[in-house]
């Protein structure tokens, strides 16, 4: 028998005003849109894996990000206590993704290698268009942890548990990954950012920031 899982999306900030151009690679430069930050449970069969761990009140507090909620508070909302979490994947290392790695001190991160290798030891991602995204307090916290148990690496697709596999899913980053879920509806995907909307999969257009639009389009498929 397959196991079956839940997933709940959960908003931790926004709504956020961007160009449309940011959203849809571009296009859209005229109109301004509202986005908002998620993070992502996967609950079921005695499991609350976490996707994305969203970002620390002190980051946000430095952004003045609007309609911010602490992960680890939305979290408790769905009777999840962020102490207790064992299993966190992480889909990129850009900071709205990753920043928040330190609310959650007992848990494991699924990381791709190549992505953690090109965020901690590749000097490219110091230049400007990547610092953007850089993020030096999680990934120093991961550093801190690399060569423990509480870093596993990922190297493409990989089942973690039965029904739940971290896919390769490269374009927006290095080595962005997304999630297959075995759900009572059949298989769902946890995209994180291979698209910001689902105008992104309805029309085949990525947004803004790209590493390799071919790797994109093939991860879409
Ligand atoms: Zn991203």
């Amino acid at each position: 028998m397959v196991k079956e899982y839940k997933i709940y999306a959960l908003k931790y900030a926004g709504p956020l005003k961007s160009l449309g151009a940011f959203i849809m690679w571009n296009m859209d430069w005229d109109k301004v849109v509202d986005r908002n930050y998620y993070i992502w449970c996967i609950k079921g069969n005695g499991e609350n894996i976490i996707v994305d761990t969203g970002i620390t009140p002190k980051l946000a507090n430095q952004l003045k990000l609007t309609g911010y909620v602490n992960p680890a508070e939305v979290l408790s909302r769905i009777n999840i206590n962020a102490n207790e979490v064992n299993k966190v994947i992480v889909s990129h290392l850009h900071f709205d993704h990753s920043n928040g790695v330190s609310l959650f001190l007992n848990a494991t991160f699924y990381i791709q290698q190549e992505e953690y290798r090109f965020w901690t030891r590749d000097p490219i991602a110091t230049r400007p268009p990547f610092a953007f995204y850089l993020d030096n307090d999680s990934n120093g916290y991961l550093k801190s942890i690399e060569k423990t148990r509480r870093i596993q690496f990922v190297e493409g697709d990989h089942e973690i548990l039965p029904g739940i596999e971290c896919l390769l899913a490269p374009g927006h980053s290095i080595a962005n990954q997304a999630v297959a879920v075995n759900t009572e509806k059949g298989t769902a995907i946890i995209g994180s950012d291979c698209g910001h909307f689902f105008r992104n999969y309805q029309e085949d257009w990525p947004s803004i920031f790209i590493i390799d639009l071919v790797k994109w389009m093939k991860s879409y498929d």
